[in-house]
């Protein structure tokens, strides 16, 4: 069983929130586990909540027309959420329990080590980079603890707000250029029983 695999399921096991009493499935995410570009959205609705997959609603739908507009589909990325469980009746994260998720997306972020993190909405947003603001932080890219954080409008409010469409649709498309100016990921930390790395390879999270 992969790493990524294997903390999914405890992801799937957690019970640090009372909303996790209610869920029908957690959502881990899903996707490549050495993808280049990790998606991430702000929680998982009712239809991820009765699948136990990311973004398969109507905005997961855009979401997939975005990728395609971009030669991607989402075997080749990777898609997730700040939150693993469905709020109820689709309300906010509360602060709480984005901090309970906090060392799952870390840890997932740990082991796929993408280039990009593309941050799905303000939620999302703020949970990298406190302080932004989605409305001047979208299509633009930032530096989060090594990995470049780009910013897009949540899938959702462009299908609510349709002057927010073109905008989306804009900003993905600045994806490619942005992955070719990065250099390649570093190679994996080596197990402890190997020789060592060089020294940076195992922090990502240094500043
Ligand atoms: N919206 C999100 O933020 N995440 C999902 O998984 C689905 C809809």
């Amino acid at each position: 069983m992969s790493a990524l695999t294997a903390l999914n399921e405890e992801i799937t096991r957690c019970q640090l929130c009372e909303i996790a009493k209610q869920r029908t499935m957690a959502v881990p995410g899903e996707g490549a586990e050495d993808a280049d570009i990790v998606f991430i959205g702000e929680a998982p609705g009712w239809n991820e909540d009765q699948q136990g997959r990311p973004f398969v609603g109507q905005a997961g739908k855009y979401l997939d027309q975005l990728l395609a507009s971009i030669n991607l589909n989402r075997t080749q990325v990777y898609i997730t959420n700040i939150i693993k469980t469905r709020p109820p009746g689709n309300r906010d994260p509360l602060p709480i329990e984005v901090a309970n998720c906090r060392q799952w997306l870390d840890r997932q972020l740990e082991i796929i080590r993408p280039r990009i993190i593309v941050t799905l909405g303000r939620h999302s947003l703020v949970r990298f980079l406190p302080g932004k603001t989605i409305s001047r932080a979208h299509g633009t890219a930032s530096p989060w603890n090594g990995i470049t954080c780009f910013a897009l409008y949540h899938p959702a409010a462009a299908l609510r707000q349709a002057s927010l469409r073109a905008i989306i649709e804009a900003d993905i498309r600045k994806l490619p250029g942005l992955l070719d100016q990065l250099p390649a990921t570093p190679p994996a930390a080596t197990p402890s029983h190997e020789e060592a790395p060089p020294a940076k390879q195992l922090n990502m999270f240094e500043v």
